[in-house]
């Protein structure tokens, strides 16, 4: 028997296996299923922005500011790959982003005069904010993490590539049945599973968390071998952002919506995104054609609140990180490890 098996492999379940393998050296067992059930960890924009988030608005603020200086610090220590500094211009359009009403809601609005530091200067004068933070490749991101995990649970974790199809919550321990077939036990069990967590919901025990939640599938249109310069930075316009990752050479144009789970974003729309960034910036962006699609699935919880903590029994979760995903579980993780240890 397992004294804690964590399924899943995205950035919930891998911050939180390193900081648990930190402080326990019990006998962990990790179960995903990368092939059946892709993580949304994958296929990000990989943006993490506070975007003038303050503490003692709200409880979704203070969780969202709390995380992203967690994360912050975790960067400053590690210096992990697949993560840069970078900078975000969130332009006014006159239309929905009027200079009224960034004022209404960051109080002020600044003129944008040039994208310092990077070389590129607006066609016209542009107003908007401005913010520093950071963006992210996963493929390095979550290869750092694998390693880190893997090093810290020598001898004592386990690794299992399958797809968990029934939990049985008995008094003293958990029978978790494989798509193979096999049944395990274990004493804890820690859901770090994503919009899988609502998809599969019917293996786990019926409580409003998990049955309010919702899948809000995403998709963003991608492209490599792209040199817009040294600084990494994103600009957000009119709903989309364009993201350009310095050292992988990586351009982004996101937020674009999928029909259903469907690889259909709308192309007419993005080709018009595609030209309002080109203009902006003043530079040939590469053709759309040579973009490719990628696809996530995200979890949002109900009024887009998180979840870590106890489901039920030694049932715990993280998960309904929706659009904060890249930083709620680095705060996630030390408390809830904190909690259950
Ligand atoms: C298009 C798009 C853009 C985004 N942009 C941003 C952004 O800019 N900034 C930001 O902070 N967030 C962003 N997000 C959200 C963020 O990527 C996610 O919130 C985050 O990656 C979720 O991580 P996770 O570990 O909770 O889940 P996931 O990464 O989805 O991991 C779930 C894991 O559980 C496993 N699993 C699930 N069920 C089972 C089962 N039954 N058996 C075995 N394994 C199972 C899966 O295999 C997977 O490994 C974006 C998402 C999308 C789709």
């Amino acid at each position: 028997m397992y004294d804690l098996t964590v399924i899943g492999d995205g950035i919930a379940a891998n911050l939180f296996l390193i900081e648990y393998l930190k402080k326990s050296p019990q006998k962990v067992l990790q179960i995903h299923a990368e092939d059946k059930a892709l993580p949304c960890t994958q296929n990000t924009t990989g943006t993490i922005f506070l975007k003038g988030v303050e503490m003692g608005r709200s409880p979704l603020g203070d969780l969202i500011y709390r995380s992203y200086h967690e994360a912050a610090s975790f960067f400053k220590q590690h210096n992990p790959p697949g993560i840069n500094s970078a900078t975000l211009f969130y332009v006014c359009d006159g239309k929905k982003d009027t200079k009224a009403e960034f004022i209404r809601r960051f109080e002020t609005v600044e003129p944008i005069d040039n994208f310092a530091p990077t070389p590129h200067r607006p066609s016209k004068q542009e107003w908007g904010k401005t913010w520093d933070g950071f963006v992210l490749n996963s493929t390095p991101f979550r290869e750092y993490l694998d390693k880190t995990k893997r090093d810290l649970g020598q001898g004592n974790l386990e690794i299992k590539e399958d797809l968990l199809v029934g939990v049985q919550n008995g008094s003293d321990h958990i029978s978790l049945k494989l798509l193979n077939g096999e049944v395990i036990t274990t004493k804890k069990l820690v859901l770090c599973t994503g919009a899988y967590t609502k998809l599969y919901q019917k293996i786990y025990p019926e409580i409003p968390v998990i049955a309010n939640s919702k899948i809000i599938p995403g998709s963003y249109l991608e492209t490599e071998n792209v040199d817009l310069g040294e600084s990494t930075f994103v600009l957000a316009r009119s709903g989309h952002n364009l993201i350009y990752h310095s050292e992988y050479k990586r351009l982004i144009i996101g937020a674009t919506h999928q029909l259903g789970e469907l690889q259909a974003p709308d192309y007419a729309n993005l080709q018009a995104a595609h030209q309002n960034f080109s203009d902006l910036l003043d530079v040939q962006l590469p053709p759309i054609s040579t973009f490719s699609v990628k696809s996530g699935l995200r979890h949002r919880g109900v009024k887009k609140l998180p979840f870590w903590g106890r489901v039920e029994g030694e049932i715990y979760g993280i998960f309904s990180l929706y659009r904060n995903g890249l930083t709620f579980p680095f705060l996630a993780a030390r408390e809830l490890s904190d909690s259950i240890l």
